[in-house]
């Protein structure tokens, strides 16, 4: 059984089964909402429910400490009646936008003891289209997919570099290293909708665990080619030294922006030993090095638990309005793959 939801203060409506999500339902019908994880982590889809009834799914809590009191996850609720949604924000998705690749990976780096650099080369004459910040499903072969963040920026459209760290026993991941060049990979590209307000001159915190850089480094090089300038700081954080991995990139943006600022953040490294680095986690590191954010907008991407602590901290202790954290939260797994189906 399905049933109608309507986006309030628009005369857009499409049909959501009862065993789906309001976000696959609206994927599907090709109308794009915010989301990343789609697991029910980021907090990123949550919205508001102006008529009607919903609940989680599979039994799922409709809720986060992300969510305003009003508002619920559309990526893990269902409806139980005709729904009226207020979203954040949503568009019309271009149905041609989301592509198929077979691609060739032509080379394969390691960067840190537990990071892959993998380039991945698109079949000739082909270009895949995405925003800075958004991310690829990559199949696995088993049936399942995984999601990786593009590493480049948008305009090197033939090729796509994924940072991709090592998990122990991971289907995926820790087979990378072994990864040849001329191996091919089926991906799917692009998904997400993070992304920074363009029109936007305030200042941008940056924070990253490991390889939440490779987002970072998208959309990094991508203000640099665009030649925007605002006030910038990056909070990198690794347990080490090594596995702040492309301190070139690091060294670009600092010429390209003399205002630049470059924290590294390493959370298992005494301080006598940390060098110019701050010796903690990321979070300790933004409140040491920007304790007030009121007027800022902070893009925080890495695991779960990362990214709720920066966002505590921000929010509670250093006055970041809630509306100006945006997160890309690497949630383990296989990929939720009902949005798929929004493929032309
Ligand atoms: C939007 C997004 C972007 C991402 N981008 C990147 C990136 O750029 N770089 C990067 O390194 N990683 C990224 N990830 C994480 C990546 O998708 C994989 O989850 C990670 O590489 C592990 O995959 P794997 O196949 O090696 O491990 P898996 O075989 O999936 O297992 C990894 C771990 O997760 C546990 N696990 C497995 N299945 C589940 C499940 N259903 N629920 C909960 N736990 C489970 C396993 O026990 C194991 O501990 C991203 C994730 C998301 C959601």
């Amino acid at each position: 059984m399905s049933h109608r939801i309507a986006i309030a203060g628009s005369d857009i409506a499409f049909d959501c089964a009862e065993d789906q999500s309001l976000l696959d339902a609206a994927l599907h019908a090709g109308i794009e909402l915010p989301y990343s994880c789609r697991k029910g982590v980021c907090g990123n889809c949550a919205g508001g429910i102006a008529q009607g009834e919903v609940d989680g799914l599979d039994g799922a809590s409709m809720r986060n400490e992300t969510c305003l009191p009003e508002q619920v996850l559309y990526c893990i609720c269902t409806p139980r009646t005709d729904v009226q949604i207020a979203p954040v924000s949503w568009h019309r998705v271009d149905p041609a936008a989301r592509k198929r690749f077979t691609a060739k990976i032509f080379r394969n780096q390691p960067a840190a003891p537990d990071v892959s650099v993998l380039q991945l080369r698109l079949p000739a004459g082909q270009r895949a289209k995405f925003h800075a910040g958004q991310y690829l499903q990559l199949a696995v072969g088993d049936g399942s997919t995984r999601c990786y963040s593009m590493a480049n920026a948008p305009h090197e459209s033939d090729a796509l570099t994924l940072h991709i760290r090592h998990v122990p026993g991971g289907a995926f991941s820790a087979r990378v290293p072994a990864l040849q060049q001329g191996d091919l990979i089926d991906i799917e590209l692009p998904f997400g909708a993070v992304s920074l307000a363009e029109a936007s001159t305030r200042p941008i915190v940056f924070v990253a665990g490991g390889t939440g850089f490779a987002p970072v480094k998208s959309i990094l090089d991508d203000m640099a080619k665009r030649r925007i300038e605002r006030p910038i700081t990056l909070i990198w954080g690794a347990r080490r030294a090594e596995g702040i991995y492309l301190r070139a990139a690091v060294a670009k943006w600092q010429r390209q922006w003399p205002s630049f600022r470059f924290i590294a953040a390493l959370s298992e490294e005494a301080a006598d030993a940390a060098g110019d680095a701050f010796a903690g986690r990321v979070d300790q590191a933004l409140i040491a090095h920007c304790p007030a954010l009121e007027g800022h907008e902070l893009y925080c991407c890495g695991s779960p638990g990362m990214v709720n602590a920066v966002r505590d901290i921000a929010v509670q202790r250093c006055g970041l309005a809630a509306a100006d954290f945006h997160a890309d939260v690497f949630v383990d797994g296989p990929a939720v793959s009902a949005a798929t189906a929004a493929v032309a």
